[in-house]
């Protein structure tokens, strides 16, 4: 191993008090930072600032929903934060709802319906309204394909036990009520789920 000397270990003293902010501070024309800023921070100005106009909106990535402010300058969207006077968030957003900015403005963001035709092996571009009817047409055809109403023994069921439905996390109480109510007591439907686990 090699031995350390009285010179090396000057010059790294030397280093470090040369490198370390604090004697860097005490003696330069500031040593109390009573002015401690950059030109870059000292120009440096929120976002938020340019925003022309503000709205309200519920971050969509998990049931705890948090509430957001969305500032747009024009037709831009040039900030989202969390509203401080939601007594969910309080003003707090978590790393997903802080990042929604970047993922609305994300160039591989999804805007249109994308539809992958059985054993095809490429994803076509369709209109929302030729996606809704195309779900509708098949839970009616799956339905009436499958629903039961009595089992051999009598019992009457009315369900049927080929389609599921699983809800998403934002879905709000009032949502999920009439989802039930579609699926389960309209459609006969039993597996009725939420991904929402909070
Ligand atoms: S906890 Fe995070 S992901 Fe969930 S709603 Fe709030 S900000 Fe969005």
């Amino acid at each position: 191993m090699k031995a350390t000397t009285g010179a090396s270990i000057r010059s790294r003293i030397a280093g470090a008090l040369r490198d370390w902010s604090v004697p860097r501070q005490l003696h330069g024309q500031d040593p109390m930072s009573t002015a401690a800023e950059s030109e870059g921070s000292r120009t440096t100005r929120p976002r938020l600032e340019e925003a022309d106009r503000v709205g309200t909106s519920i971050c969509p990535y998990c049931a705890v929903g948090c509430a957001q402010l969305v500032y747009a300058k024009g037709d831009d969207v040039i900030h989202v934060e969390g509203d401080p006077r939601s007594p969910i968030n309080q003003g707090t957003l978590c790393p997903k709802g802080a990042a929604t900015l970047g993922w609305m403005l994300n160039p591989n963001r999804l805007t249109t319906v994308k539809y992958r035709a059985p054993y095809s092996d490429h994803w076509e571009e369709r209109p929302l309204d030729w996606a809704m009817e195309r779900i509708a047409q098949l839970v009616k055809q799956t339905r009436d394909e499958t629903f039961v109403q009595r089992l051999p023994d009598g019992t009457p069921v009315n369900h049927t036990l080929a389609i599921a439905e699983l809800g998403g996390a934002t879905l709000d109480n009032e949502e999920n009520y009439l989802i039930k109510k579609l699926c389960a007591g309209g459609l006969g439907m039993v597996f009725v789920e939420n991904q929402a686990r909070i």
